[in-house]
């Protein structure tokens, strides 16, 4: 399906109008519009799950779950605009005897955003996702460009939002939603030609590499480039060292056994890469991973598409040189399914072969045995950006390792102490985003209450009348948002006559 230019462009123009009433609205008015599709979303009944569920292959439970997170994202950024936090008043009255001016500043939307739609997630990171939630809370029209694999779950979503923008009278191009793959008549893809127009401001992106890195591309060759969001997945190595693996290896490997084959290992989170060092320990490790992954029935992919991709990145690395199976399940995969896979290869041989750090977007893990902590420093200095960076082990172990903890700091968004990196818990101090290329921009966060701050940018009034102010920076406080007033935190109005 392909779109005409004239609707795209008409569907901007709308969401460019319709910026010119939300950034007016004030915090308490976005939070009321999030609060209200939240509760539409709940209501919705068996239909979504069921379309999401035929059209993505992902199971009913874990479709519920997600459900409750996606309303869950709206609510937690609605509450957490209406404290103040994302508005960041900062006010620095005049004072006339030193030549100081009356200064205040504020966050205000940054204008239209394209959001598309990941394929990995149809309701947590899609139409009604959080790119979107955190856009509308900022003070942003949405377009979203829904994935091609969840179209029909896509529609219902968009729908919920559509509805609640005539409720409450809002504009019509608060929200915009656009399926299909190219401009008619054109090769452009839809998404390139909305990341390129002029009257689009922002872009949110979750999916791979190469979709992120093209917008991104875009969007920085225009007269005006803007800012993109993209979080393009990593291999999120786990490190796991001497005391851990002599204490307690069974466990270490089901926890690390489950989490790479967690949702068929399509989560961006997906622990691919296990390092350690050559010993006792790692060998009942890998023992007890053989087992584990041996165990584990092989499950349906997103889509055909998906799953030509696993095939071909899980040949493309079991096939380089020194590389060989350590564990596959026993279970032959049926075309469409993953089959869990754990190939090893040692540390020099990783760090002389490119290739061994692509990500492969599902159940597939790359176990590399070190003959040294010193290889062990060396690939974490050589890694790329991630997403997250697991250290598996004890106190004593980071007490011995001080060097390797320091270097991972740079490396990634998340670190972990123990545990399994799937699983984003949508809380304040979250960070899901790190230094490229696990995304375009690791200062953001596209998870949790934060990622309202990639769609907001600061305007300072120097000497307006107070009647011509927003309400988050007149005098009165009415909204009673904590702001930073003469370099003190307060919710308290000023008063005028100070
Ligand atoms: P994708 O190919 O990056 O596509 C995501 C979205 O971006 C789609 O709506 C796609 O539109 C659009 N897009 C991609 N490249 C574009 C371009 N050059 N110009 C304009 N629009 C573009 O991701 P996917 O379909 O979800 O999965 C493909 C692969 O991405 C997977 O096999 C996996 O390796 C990786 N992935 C990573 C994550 C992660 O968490 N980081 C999540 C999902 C997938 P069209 O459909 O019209 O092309």
């Amino acid at each position: 399906m392909n779109q005409k230019k004239e609707y795209l462009d008409r569907c901007v123009e709308l969401a460019a109008e319709a910026y010119q009433f939300l950034k007016n609205s004030t915090v308490k008015d976005r939070a009321a519009f999030m609060y209200a599709v939240a509760d539409k979303i709940e209501k919705l009944g068996p239909e979504l799950i069921e379309t999401a569920n035929q059209e993505s292959a992902l199971p009913f439970p874990r479709l519920e779950g997600e459900k409750g997170r996606t309303i869950g994202q709206w609510r937690s950024y609605a509450d957490a605009i209406t404290t103040g936090l994302y508005t960041e008043a900062r006010i620095d009255l005049a004072n006339p005897e030193k030549g100081k001016n009356d200064i205040r500043k504020y966050s205000i939307g940054i204008g239209p955003v394209v959001v598309f739609g990941a394929s990995n997630f149809p309701f947590a990171f899609s139409t009604a996702g959080g790119d979107t939630a955190s856009a509308i809370a900022a003070g942003c029209p949405v377009i979203v460009k829904g994935h091609s694999g969840h179209q029909k779950t896509s529609s219902i979503m968009a729908a919920v939002i559509l509805e609640t923008v005539q409720e409450f009278g809002w504009p019509e191009g608060v929200f915009g939603h656009v399926l299909g793959n190219e401009v008619e008549g054109t090769n452009t893809k839809i998404g390139a030609y909305l990341v390129g127009h002029e009257l689009i401001k922002a872009v949110g992106f979750t999916g791979s590499y190469w979709g992120g890195k093209s917008l991104f591309d875009i969007a920085n060759q225009r007269k005006e480039p803007i800012p993109v969001f993209a979080e393009m997945g990593s291999i999120n190595p786990v490190f796991a060292f001497s005391h851990i693996l002599e204490e307690n290896p069974e466990q270490l490997a089901k926890d690390y056994a489950a989490s790479l084959t967690l949702g068929v290992g399509q989560f961006c989170t997906n622990p691919g890469l296990f390092i350690a060092v050559k010993g006792d320990g790692l060998n009942k490790f890998k023992k007890a991973l053989q087992e584990a992954v041996i165990g584990i029935s092989p499950a349906k992919m997103l889509n055909q598409g998906i799953y030509d991709h696993f095939e071909k990145n899980k040949s493309l690395l079991s096939n380089q040189p020194s590389v060989e199976v350590l564990s596959e399940s026993n279970t032959l995969a049926e075309n469409g399914q993953g089959r869990p896979t754990v190939v090893h290869t040692n540390a020099k041989n990783f760090l002389e072969n490119e290739i061994l750090s692509e990500e492969v977007f599902g159940p597939f893990g790359l176990l590399i045995e070190a003959d040294t902590y010193e290889e062990v420093e060396k690939i974490a200095k050589e890694l790329n950006g991630q997403l997250t960076i697991t250290f598996a082990g004890t106190s004593a172990d980071v007490k011995e390792h001080l060097n390797i903890f320091n270097i991972i700091k740079d490396k990634a968004g998340r670190l972990l102490f123990n545990g399994m990196p799937t699983g984003v818990e949508v809380v304040y101090a979250m960070q899901h985003g790190g230094p490229f290329p696990s995304s375009t921009d690791p200062r953001f966060t596209s998870v949790g209450p934060d990622s309202v701050k990639r769609f907001v940018r600061p305007l300072s009034f120097q000497n307006w009348p107070n009647e011509f102010l927003p309400e988050e920076l007149k005098n009165e406080n009415t909204l009673g948002i904590q702001r930073i007033v003469n370099g003190s935190s307060t919710q308290n109005p000023i008063n005028s006559q100070s």
